[in-house]
């Protein structure tokens, strides 16, 4: 069973650190090793991991690639947000064909990251109604219509692939969804897996769990929480 790791941007010090989801290089050496040494001990309930860099930072090329093992590399994935490829500070369409022939997965990210759902107090809200088949604003700033979030699930795989790369996973932005969001995907045959950032381990389970890292989250609190962790069963 897999642990699926998520990382976004990593930064060389402390004081470029700009949100609470990215890492300094020390940080990710650190809860890479932690993650390695977990993996081949029989108390921990995972026996792979799997390393996700969301939002297609391009520190992943400057900094993280040259820390990775070549074994690891169909183990990493890259969620990509296809507005933001080739955009500044983040990775190309030629350096993302570059690390997809050294073994790493591409994946989908959607196309402006908004969230796909609206949760309010922790709970996601039904979706909208409205007909636009239209983009919608980054994060999480309102309930999506069912064609919106059309657009963000269909029009992202398709950019992916006009460029050569195919792919059968959506990665939610913001990990939001609700029961519209599955059954569009389901009903439009688009994805054969969704990832959450559900704090779970990965049983192979259609619904992927995912755990985030924040650089504010001890090295001894992160290690507790993934050696806790129990199966998703959906
Ligand atoms: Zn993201």
């Amino acid at each position: 069973m897999f642990l699926n790791i998520v990382f976004h941007r990593i930064v060389n010090k402390h004081s470029d650190l700009r949100d609470t989801y990215e890492l300094t290089t020390s940080q990710f050496v650190q809860t890479l090793s932690l993650v390695r040494r977990l993996s081949r001990q029989n108390v921990s309930p995972f026996t792979n991991y799997r390393l996700y860099f969301d939002d297609g930072d391009n520190s992943f090329l400057s900094i993280v690639l040259p820390l990775l093992k070549k074994r690891e590399l169909k183990n990493v994935v890259l969620a990509i947000t296809t507005d933001n490829v080739g955009q500044p500070g983040f990775l190309s369409y030629d350096d993302l064909s570059w690390v997809q022939e050294k073994g790493v997965v591409i994946s989908s990210h959607s196309v402006s990251h908004p969230a796909l759902a609206y949760y309010i107090n922790g709970v996601a809200q039904e979706s909208a109604i409205g007909a636009e088949y239209q983009t919608a604003p980054f994060g999480h700033t309102r309930r999506l219509t069912a064609q919106e979030i059309l657009f963000q699930l269909k029009e992202s795989k398709k950019t992916l692939q006009d460029n050569g790369f195919f792919t059968d996973e959506f990665v939610l932005p913001h990990g939001c969804y609700n029961d519209t969001v599955l059954r569009i995907n389901k009903k439009n045959n688009l994805y054969d897996t969704i990832s959450t950032c559900d704090e779970f381990i990965d049983s192979g389970t259609y619904l992927r769990p995912r755990v985030l890292t924040r650089h504010d989250v001890p090295l001894e609190y992160f290690e507790r929480k993934i050696t806790l962790l129990t199966p998703y069963t959906v």
